[in-house]
C-alpha cells in the first residue's frame, strides 16, 4: 500500500520530493496562516494518513490523533516540540520527531544579532533617523555598552547555546557563564565557559544572559519575576528559544520599571500575541520567530522531516525521535 503523507502546510521542495521518491502520495494543507488544531482534524478525515508534518504552530492534540488512528508517526518542521501533546503520543505508541540540528547557526547568530543590535542600539538609531530628528553628531548621542570583556550567561548549552558560547568568547571576547541540567565539557574546554549549578546564579552574575532551552515543564516560565529582580539593572535578556520559558507579563513590567536595561525577543508567550505594552517599550527588540528562517536551514528542515519518515516506516526506527 502507498504510505499517505499529510504536511499541514507547505514546506521546502527538497523535503517533498524525497517523500514523492520514494513513492509516497503527499498532501500539503493550503492554509498560508497557521490552521487551528480544528482545521487540521477537518483535513485528516479526508484520508487514512500514515504520517502527518506538523509546523511548530499546530497544536497537535488528542482530538487530532483520534482522527489519524493509523498515523504512526507526527515529523514537527521544528527543533522545539511543544506544540505536541507528548503525554498523549507516547501514550498511543506514536513516534514524535523534530528537526534536531537544522538551525542552530542561524538561532545562535540570531541571538548574537539581538545582542549587538541591544548594546549598540542599532534598532533606536534607524527609528531616530527615519524620524528625520538627527542633527548631526553628539557626544552624548544614544550611548551603548560594550560587548567585549562582557559577561554571557548561556541557559541551555545544547546544539545552539554550545554555538553561542563559540562565538561569543572566541570572536567578540566575552567570559561565559552557564547553567543546564547537564555539564557541557566542550565548552569549559574551548571557551573557558564556568558551569554555575542554579539559574539564580546565573542571573545575578551574567551582564547578558541568553536562553536556549526547550519549553517544557521544567523550564515553563523559568525566568519569572523574581528571577527577574535578580538581575543586575545594567543586563539584557535576550530570547530565542520558546516564548513560555519566560514570564512576559512580568518581563514587562521589568522593563518598564527599569529593572534590567533590555530585552531581545524572537518568541513571545502569546505567539503571535504579545504581551499588553511589550509593543510601546523602547528598550526592548522584537521580531517575529525568524531566528531560523534562513533558506539552508528550511531546507535541512525539510529534508529532517522527510529522513525521518522514510527511516521510520523502511528501518522501524525514525533518526530524531523526541522520547
Ligand atoms: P538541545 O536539545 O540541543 O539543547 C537544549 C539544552 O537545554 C540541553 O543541553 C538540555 O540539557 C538543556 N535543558 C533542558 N531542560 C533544562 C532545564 N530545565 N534547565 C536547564 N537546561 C535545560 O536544543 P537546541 O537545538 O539547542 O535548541 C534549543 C531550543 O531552541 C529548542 O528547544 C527550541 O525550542 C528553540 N529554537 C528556536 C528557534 C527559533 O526559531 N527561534 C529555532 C530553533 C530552536
Amino acid at each position: 500500500m502507498t504510505k499517505k503523507i499529510f504536511i499541514t502546510r507547505r514546506i521546502p521542495e527538497i523535503g517533498i520530493n524525497r517523500l514523492k521518491d520514494r513513492g509516497y502520495e503527499v498532501d500539503i494543507g493550503k492554509w498560508i496562516d497557521p490552521p487551528t488544531s480544528k482545521e487540521i482534524i477537518k483535513y485528516l478525515k479526508y484520508k487514512p494518513y500514515d504520517a502527518v508534518v506538523t509546523l511548530p504552530t499546530d497544536p497537535i492534540n488528542r482530538d487530532v490523533f483520534d482522527v489519524a488512528p493509523q498515523a504512526k508517526i507526527f515529523a514537527n518542521y521544528a527543533v522545539g516540540f511543544d506544540n505536541i501533546d507528548l503525554t498523549e503520543a507516547k501514550a498511543r505508541g506514536i513516534m514524535v520527531t523534530n528537526a534536531a540540528g537544522s538551525s542552530s547557526y542561524p538561532v545562535a547568530e540570531h541571538a548574537m544579532a539581538l545582542i549587538f543590535a541591544l548594546s549598540t542600539r542599532i534598532v533606536e538609531g534607524d527609528r531616530f533617523m527615519r524620524e528625520g530628528k538627527f542633527r548631526g553628531w553628539r557626544p552624548e548621542l544614544f550611548i551603548g555598552e560594550d560587548v567585549h570583556g562582557k559577561t554571557l550567561g548561556i541557559v541551555g548549552t545544547g546544539k545552539i547555546g554550545e554555538i553561542v558560547a563559540s562565538m561569543a568568547h572566541k570572536g567578540f571576547g566575552m567570559d561565559i557563564l552557564y547553567y543546564d541540567i547537564k555539564r557541557n565539557e566542550a565548552i569549559e574546554r574551548n571557551d573557558s565557559a564556568q558551569f554555575v549549578p542554579t539559574v539564580e546564579e546565573i542571573l545575578k552574575r551574567s551582564d547578558v544572559v541568553t536562553l536556549h532551552v526547550p519549553l517544557n515543564d521544567s523550564t515553563r516560565h523559568l525566568i519569572n519575576e523574581n528571577h527577574l529582580k535578580m538581575m543586575k539593572p545594567t543586563a539584557l535578556l535576550v530570547n530565542t528559544s520558546r516564548g513560555g520559558v519566560v514570564d512576559e507579563v512580568a518581563l514587562v513590567r521589568a522593563l518598564k520599571d527599569k529593572v534590567i536595561r533590555g530585552a531581545g525577543l524572537d518568541v513571545f508567550e502569546f505567539e503571535p500575541k504579545l504581551a499588553r505594552g511589550l509593543s510601546k517599550l523602547q528598550n526592548v527588540i522584537l521580531t517575529p520567530h525568524i531566528a531560523s528562517a534562513r533558506q539552508s536551514a528550511r531546507d535541512a528542515m525539510a529534508i529532517s522531516v522527510a529522513e525521518n519518515i522514510v527511516s521510520f516506516f523502511e528501518t522501524g526506527k525514525a533518526l530524531n525521535p523526541v522520547y
